[in-house]
């Protein structure tokens, strides 16, 4: 008897502690974003305040999730507040609205420096010779949970969305890439119909984008997306985000592969541009592993 009862306690306690984090964030996804946080949306991401009112909702929901399960660490002084907090997390869940996808589950940690920090890059050439280099960045997205980021250009790619250099979005989409098990400018599909579609798409865009970057052509694309496949998709989703209208314009399949990805239509929270000549400039972070889209 006694046995009986020690089995049915142990197994309570183990399903409370199961349950118990989903309880807990079942509780905080109850309460409503507070006003102050909707202020800093408001004020910092210029397209949060032209998005449909269910739209905010559920970026709501999500940013309140990914505050609750993401551990954000300053480095090098940089002070973690409720400013960097919604300004980054309000980008990075914007990857995700309307897809019922989990809110990045591989990530652990947000690290925060206060401007483009330094790293030191190991290079051995075809001789074997090494050479240790220290290198500027602004982002760096890793596999094993971490994403790092330039506190000045998170905040100068969300005030300034229209530029298109957006650093945030860019190390998001390394993330979602890095969910299908290798960062190689898929993520995620489904079915074998979207992989094919999308490689087919995406490879013609990639091979035109390293002629365009060659020939120092301007492109609605960053030249930076032609150094690998994975570069290429967090660049073109820097684009669909930001410069949506442009895209579509220049890029119609390859928007359309990103519509039919991301679920949403970023032109319906930004107007057409006015035509003058674009100005693009490479962006220099973390680079990803290079890779084939399967
Ligand atoms: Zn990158």
């Amino acid at each position: 008897m006694e046995a009986l009862i020690w089995t049915a306690v142990t197994a309570a306690a183990l399903f409370a502690a199961w349950r118990l984090p989903a309880w807990r964030l079942g509780k905080v996804l109850r309460q409503p974003l507070p006003q102050a946080h909707c202020d800093i949306l408001q004020a910092n991401i210029p397209v949060y305040r032209h998005m449909a009112p269910e739209l905010k909702q559920q970026l709501h929901r999500l940013v309140q999730q990914f505050l609750y399960q993401k551990k954000f660490v300053g480095c090098a002084g940089q002070e973690i507040d409720d400013e960097v907090r919604l300004t980054i997390a309000g980008q990075a869940c914007m990857l995700l609205l309307n897809r019922h996808s989990r809110v990045y589950p591989g990530l652990e940690t947000v690290l925060v420096y206060p401007s483009a920090f330094m790293v030191p890059r190991k290079q051995v050439d075809e001789a074997g010779v090494v050479t240790e280099a220290r290198q500027d960045l602004l982002g760096e997205s890793w596999g094993d949970g971490r994403v790092v980021l330039s506190w000045d250009h998170v905040l100068h790619g969300a005030r300034h969305w229209n530029e298109g250099q957006n650093v945030v979005l860019h190390e998001f989409a390394h993330q979602l890439d890095s969910e299908s098990g290798s960062n190689n400018g898929a993520p995620w599909l489904g079915d074998r119909a979207r992989y094919r579609r999308w490689s087919e798409v995406l490879s013609r865009d990639f091979a035109n984008l390293r002629v365009d970057a060659l020939y120092r052509q301007q492109s609605v694309l960053d030249h930076y997306g032609a150094s690998s496949p994975a570069e290429f998709f967090a660049v073109a989703t820097e684009a669909f985000f930001a410069k949506p209208w442009d895209m579509a314009e220049r890029h119609p399949q390859l928007f359309e592969e990103f519509h039919g990805y991301y679920r949403v239509d970023p032109r319906e929270w930004q107007a057409p541009p006015e035509r003058e000549p674009a100005h693009y400039h490479g962006d220099v972070h973390g680079g990803q592993g290079y890779g084939q889209w399967q």
